[in-house]
């Protein structure tokens, strides 16, 4: 039966088995149960494939393993900028993936069913499906709870583009079974995931003659920051050795007698890129399909994505979701943020709900040079028509980074104009996304550039470019009638 709200309608059983199932045991996921084991619920935790979810199987983990590899790599490259003759390094593609399956199962145990269960949460292994609003189904079983938290993660988008199914394409899902480097790949978009894993197969093909191709839709780089960071970050890629095919839109894929390339358009013109493997990187769709929300009536956004309000809650009051199946952002930590809303408010909302707070969030691209950000850009808030004052610091004029031969990049911070109140910072070089941190932290207390400038900084660190960031908003507010005073002042003390 449907109520007029499209939702079927459902008997609540008279008493729960549990207080809370989670479905998904991904960052969201795993972090929903942990508080909720912690605060003494009886919480159960479904997984279907394996525990960490794309985190920690096919995402940040095993994209950062790469990168280390790949950026040693590249290094030994630059000895003689390090005053050395030669370093010769000798590889095998195959050893570096198997370093990075390596890498996972050194993490796997902070996610394991094993460390869970000691803390307290059932783990089930299975797939979940919604029966209503209070009920899960899992091999076979049936369990209830007062309250159900979806957190069921996001999958590769993949294009319907002609020709792209006829192929053997990778994704961020399978990329990390390749045991051999593709002497051509062509990696589809160029957004953080496409930015970062280019870079590193890239790195990887110098010597062996392989080649990374990218193409991108638009007319540049991580187009959800500003134009100088897009161009930085492409300056350094073709710097590289990829090449970049910007202002591409992909038509078709062939393949023909052995040859396989795609017919882009380019310019109102088609062109013809071969390659030997394709990477589809453009983007992640959420997972709301095969479990039930649509047989409950479970509101989807425009972005379908899992429709929840401010305190989380999809159309049924009782069922929150968290994470890449919720959005906006796409972050473990943000997936780990939105968890602990879910999972308060779900076991104590029936004394206060609190509101996700999404007013500071972090980001970071792990390309060389990294790219990260917290709060607005210059694009956000010309777009969102907020005032705004741009303070830069190169980091070409930071004694650390000349020492450490990485000078180059910037601090950027967009402050309330006549004021030090940070809008949001931008950084872009080498340990961005560490130094982004003083400005999380200054962003979510209300500390302004005038505390960071008055706040000790090691000397030399890389952090003391945050601070003079900081000193070049002073100075470009500096009291100018007191120091024309002041001056005047020491003039009369010489006489
Ligand atoms: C290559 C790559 C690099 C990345 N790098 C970073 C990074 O550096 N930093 C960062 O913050 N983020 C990064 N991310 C994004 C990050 O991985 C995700 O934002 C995060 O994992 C989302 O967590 P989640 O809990 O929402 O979903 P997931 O981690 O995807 O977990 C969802 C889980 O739900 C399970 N599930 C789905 N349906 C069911 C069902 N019906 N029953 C039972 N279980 C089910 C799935 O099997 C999965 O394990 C990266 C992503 C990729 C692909």
């Amino acid at each position: 039966m449907r109520t007029g709200n499209n939702k079927p309608s459902f008997r609540r059983p008279r008493k729960f088995d549990r207080n809370l199932i989670i479905i998904g045991a991904g960052s969201g996921g795993l972090v929903a149960a942990y508080i909720a084991a912690a605060v003494k619920a009886r919480v159960t935790l479904i997984e279907k494939h394996k525990m960490g979810g794309d985190c920690l199987n096919t995402g940040c983990v095993p994209s950062k393993a790469l990168i280390r590899s790949a950026r040693f790599l590249a290094q030994t490259r630059r000895a003689q900028e390090f005053g050395f003759d030669l370093a010769t390094v000798e590889y095998d593609f195959a050893r570096i993936m198997q370093r990075v399956q390596s890498v996972i199962e050194k993490v796997e145990p902070h996610d394991s069913i094993e460390r869970y269960t000691s803390l307290g949460v059932e783990v089930i292994e299975g797939e979940a499906r919604l029966r209503s609003p209070f009920e899960v189904e899992v091999n076979g079983q049936v369990l209830t709870a007062r309250n159900i938290i979806i957190a069921t993660g996001a999958r590769p988008f993949v294009p319907t583009i002609p020709g792209l199914d006829e192929l053997d394409y990778l994704t961020s899902d399978t990329v990390w079974q390749l045991r051999s480097l593709p002497k051509r790949l062509l990696v589809l978009g160029g957004g953080p995931i496409g930015c970062e894993l280019a870079q590193s197969f890239a790195r990887f093909g110098v010597e062996s003659g392989s080649k990374v191709i990218m193409i991108q839709r638009g007319a540049r780089l991580m187009n959800r920051e500003d134009e100088e960071v897009s161009a930085l970050v492409a300056q350094q890629f073709e710097a590289e050795g990829i090449e970049l095919r910007l202002n591409h839109t992909p038509k078709v894929f062939k393949q023909e007698a052995g040859r396989k390339y795609l017919v882009a358009e380019h310019e109102g013109q088609e062109v013809e890129i071969e390659f030997d493997q394709v990477l589809v990187a453009l983007g992640r769709s959420a997972n709301v399909t095969g479990f039930g929300l649509q047989e409950l009536g479970v509101k989807l956004s425009a972005r379908n994505t899992i429709e929840v309000n401010e305190f989380l809650q999809t159309n049924y009051p009782n069922i929150y979701a968290c994470g890449d199946v919720a959005g906006p952002y796409q972050f473990t930590h943000t997936a780990a943020h939105q968890a602990w809303y879910a999972s308060v408010n779900a076991l104590f909302g029936l004394f206060r709900k609190f509101r996700v707070d999404y007013s500071v969030i972090p980001f970071a691209t792990f390309t060389d040079p990294e790219v990260a950000r917290v709060g607005f850009n210059e694009q956000e808030a010309k777009t969102q028509g907020i005032d705004y004052e741009v303070t830069h610091y190169g980091l070409d004029d930071l004694d650390r980074a000349i020492a450490d031969g990485e000078a180059r990049g910037f601090v950027k911070i967009l402050t309330v104009p006549g004021k030090d109140k940070i809008l949001g910072a931008t950084i872009v070089g080498e340990h961005a996304g560490e130094l982004i941190a003083e400005f999380v932290t200054a962003m979510r207390h209300g500390l302004g550039l005038n505390k960071i400038l008055a706040t000790i900084h090691i000397y030399p660190t890389w952090t003391e470019a945050n601070k003079f960031a900081a000193g070049n908003w002073k100075k470009a507010h500096a009291p100018k009638k007191l120091l024309q005073w002041v001056a005047r002042f020491h003039a009369w003390r010489r006489r």
